[in-house]
């Protein structure tokens, strides 16, 4: 079956990663029309903004887009793109599974932990004010609504992945009002799920027990900061940021992107590890039912790296394109 998908480059090192994954799904043999949309900084030289509307039209319209990386221009009044689109298209759940590659030297063996972030709101909600002269105020929202869609999205996923626990991660300790009604939300839904076992941690405590037994959370639901933060903390313990993926999934679309941003201090040298953005294209087979393509590129991947072909982030020595010509053979032959 023929899939139209959104594609944005995004920028820095966006380009060159998103020109490796088309690659490799081409060697996969998925049928895929790529409707190319422009956001980002490149756009913003251009036109003045980072969002133009037909991005977002382009999302809606084919349901599914992979994103590269995309940076938000400090100080010249533009919002984050990352975060307009995950509020526009009410992408809330944002899933990003951190998983040890062989091949990959891991502060740990085995570590396997899937965040599953909320996306929408918390302190990303961009209502801060100056209250005074020297005294700044940022505003943390959180609803029950979205609490609870995104506790549910986590057990339910728990279920679907056949993973033993949920772990939320809060701070009600301090916060009891906000992170409160986070903690009460999952006690509800946890009640709907009982063939998964609850578990409850406050954040700093979580931050020791991933560099411990990560796997002793199994799979974490959290609030949109702490999610982001343990995101790269679990990044850290596989081996870096170049190779973890994320979905943002709504009910309406899904966009698939790699947790790290645009790096641009590698920009352009041709040495950016495209396998984090790759493994986001791998979740999104597996979301349009790609499954036999998906398995195929894991298989390619997990002979690319055994066999040591690694970019300069893991301790290897590839550039960007011999890592990408490596991994379409193997995935043509997997
Ligand atoms: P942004 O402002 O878009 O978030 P950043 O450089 O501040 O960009 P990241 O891009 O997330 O933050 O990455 C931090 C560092 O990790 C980069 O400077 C880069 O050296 C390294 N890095 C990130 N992604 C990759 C990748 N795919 N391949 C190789 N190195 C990477």
């Amino acid at each position: 079956m023929a899939h139209t998908i959104t594609l944005i480059p995004g920028d820095g090192i966006g380009p060159e990663v998103s020109n490796a994954t088309m690659r490799v799904l081409a060697a996969a043999e998925v049928d895929i029309h790529w409707d190319v949309q422009e956001a980002g900084a490149a756009v913003a030289e251009k036109r003045g903004i980072t969002l133009p509307d037909e991005v977002l039209a382009s999302i809606r319209k084919n349901k599914i887009a992979l994103k590269g990386p995309i940076g938000t221009p400090i100080g010249k009044g533009f919002r984050s793109v990352n975060v307009t689109l995950r509020q526009a298209l009410d992408l809330y759940a944002n899933v990003r599974p951190v998983r040890s590659l062989p091949g990959v030297e891991p502060r740990f063996e085995g570590t396997d932990v899937v965040i599953v972030r909320e996306n929408t709101e918390d302190l990303y909600s961009g209502l801060e004010l100056m209250i005074m002269p020297g005294i700044a105020q940022s505003m943390k929202i959180i609803t029950e609504r979205a609490s609870i869609r995104i506790c549910e999205y986590a057990f339910d996923y728990a279920e679907r992945l056949g993973r033993k626990r949920v772990t939320v991660v809060h701070k009600a300790n301090i916060m009891k009002l906000s992170d409160g009604l986070l903690l009460e939300c999952f006690r509800k839904v946890a009640q709907k799920h009982p063939r998964i076992e609850p578990a409850e941690v406050i954040v700093d405590a979580c931050a020791m027990q991933m560099v411990k037994n990560a796997n002793r959370l199994d799979v974490i639901v959290t609030e949109n900061l702490y999610g982001d933060i343990l995101s790269d903390l679990g990044a850290g313990l596989v081996g870096g940021l170049g190779i973890i993926p994320g979905a943002n999934i709504g009910s309406e679309a899904a966009v698939f992107e790699a947790v790290h941003g645009s790096a641009p201090d590698i920009a352009g040298k041709g040495i950016a590890n495209p396998t984090a953005l790759i493994q986001s294209a791998v979740m999104m087979l597996q979301h349009i039912g790609e499954h036999s393509a998906a398995r195929k590129i894991e298989r390619g991947l997990l002979t690319t790296m055994e066999c040591g072909t690694r970019t300069v982030d893991l301790g290897g020595s590839a550039s960007t394109e011999e890592f990408t010509r490596t991994l379409c053979d193997a995935v043509s032959r997997a």
